[in-house]
């Protein structure tokens, strides 16, 4: 990333199960933000990258336990995250799969780089392994001998891996977060960052074939197969290039990483010290969303049978509803309960009563008075500073990444509109018919930044405003619901 381009990944979410609510959260933030940098950038300087990660034990068991082949199985749920994605509007440039064949070329020439840096190496190893959770875990992480975060006792396990040098580069790592405090969002994570680079140790990359037939061989080593987290990760740079195009790569890395709560240990560590291996450079910028809790204000799960899909919300209020309920009532870097209570208010609120409806007295009274709107040459100065200041401010908002703050500002600027035509009242017989043009037309300058500005966040409804007040035809965007 630089100032002429813009590149955002999600992370990759595994294949076993059908898109969850934060899986949801996170693919449209992204997608918010690579709708906005397309606009400030041009099309061409803006690369979104999402997609699945489709190998790992976790995966392996749960094709065969639901009778499938593997690669049937993987094609499944990675259409099921390419059905999310149309669905709610998730306007990627690049949907990455770890199944690919090109993929898994660029992940082995990852490893030989790092082999070759002398960050590889293979040692013996004996201890708890969680398959839930794909890697070895230590005893003081169990809770009554079980992993507390997937409730089973993990295997024990005895083999000879491959290990990744990663503690060779604590310091560099140290150094890079104290040169850079910005690089991670939010700010109050910084600490538990410091923490977990203090307590680096070099991680096991590999696995016996033997145990785990659904993986990446290691080159020259084809017993063993990649760890999945080490095969996965690689796909950020993979996608921009590494192993394959330099200029492409130069072009768009560093990128900025959006992921969930508990991924900073791999986002913010572990790939970062892969990067200091393989000679590239550090993320741009780590973004870490909060975790959408149920409705109860408790983590979403089976037994508390409070999960929430996000087709299911599609189904019952409509896609930009729910994508405009987790930009703008959902927190965007803590955790926050998903409300349908929240929901409908806040759409009513915002976009029925305040947007929706300044938009239809506008276009209405326009007609009515027969005054000519839409016309930026004759803005009232005053009006167009205040309007044109509020823009702005929304606009470093928005490259702040904060987009829930952008929603809540977007809210205010049309607030500000339906404030203004209640208080000049044009639709009154003592206002002269220039005083009604006045007024309306800086009124539709207003509306128009409005439609700009939130575009990014529901792109379809924007879309129909825009012609709308373009063409002054009456239209009901936003019906209460
Ligand atoms: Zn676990």
């Amino acid at each position: 990333m630089n100032n002429k381009n813009f590149y955002i990944t999600t992370t990759l979410p595994y294949v076993n199960a059908e898109p969850h609510i934060g899986h949801a959260l996170e693919f449209v933030q992204a997608d918010v933000l690579a709708r906005y940098f397309r606009k400030k950038l041009g099309k061409e300087n803006v690369f979104f990258n999402v997609g699945t990660d489709e190998h790992g034990l976790k995966i392996w068991r749960k094709a065969k336990e639901e009778g499938f082949e593997i690669n049937d199985f993987v094609n499944k749920y990675a259409n099921r995250f390419k059905d999310f994605c149309k669905l709610f509007f998730v306007s990627y440039d690049n949907f990455y799969r770890t199944s690919d064949p090109k993929h898994i070329e660029s992940a082995k020439e990852f490893w030989r780089v790092c082999s070759e840096n002398g960050d590889i190496y293979k040692k013996r190893y004996s201890g708890k392994y969680c398959v839930g959770c794909e890697r070895f875990v230590t005893e003081k992480e169990l809770i009554d001998g079980k992993c507390p975060e997937h409730g089973v006792a993990p295997e024990e396990r005895n083999e000879e891996n491959y290990f990744f040098r990663l503690s060779n580069y604590k310091e560099k790592l140290l150094e890079w977060l104290e040169k850079n405090p910005e690089v991670l969002k939010p700010s109050q994570k910084r600490d538990e960052l410091k923490r977990i680079i203090q307590e680096i140790e070099d991680i096991s990359i590999s696995r016996l074939k033997e145990n785990l037939p659904w993986g990446i061989e290691v080159p020259n080593d084809p017993e063993h197969v990649f760890y999945v987290w080490f095969d996965a990760l690689t796909n950020y740079v993979n996608a921009v290039g590494f192993g394959e195009d330099k200029n492409k790569l130069e072009k768009w890395w560093p990128g900025v990483q959006i992921f969930g709560p508990d991924n900073l240990r791999f986002q913010g560590v572990i790939w970062q010290g892969m990067l200091a291996s393989a000679g590239l450079k550090h993320s741009a910028k780590l973004l870490e969303h909060g975790m959408v809790l149920g409705a109860d204000g408790r983590k979403m799960s089976k037994t508390l049978g409070n999960v929430i899909s996000p087709f299911d919300q599609e189904q019952k209020f409509g896609a930009e509803v729910v994508r405009f309920y987790l930009l703008s009532g959902i927190s965007t870097f803590s955790d926050s309960a998903y409300k349908e209570d929240d929901l409908l208010n806040l759409y009513n609120s915002r976009l029925a009563n305040n947007f929706g409806n300044l938009l239809n007295r506008v276009i209405h009274l326009s007609n009515e008075k027969e005054v000519e709107i839409n016309n930026e040459g004759a803005l009232e100065e005053n009006f167009k500073y205040e309007v044109d200041s509020r823009v702005s401010e929304i606009k470093s908002l928005f490259e702040d990444f904060e987009i829930a703050l952008v929603s809540e500002k977007i809210d205010e600027l049309a607030n500000f509109g339906n404030k203004y035509i209640t208080e000049k009242e044009p639709w009154k017989k003592e206002v002269t018919k220039d005083q009604c043009t006045n007024i309306l037309n800086n009124l539709s300058y207003l509306l128009k930044k409005v439609i700009e500005l939130y575009e990014p966040i529901i792109p379809e409804s924007t879309q129909k405003a825009l012609i709308a007040l373009e063409k002054r035809e009456r239209i009901i965007l936003f019906k209460k619901i």
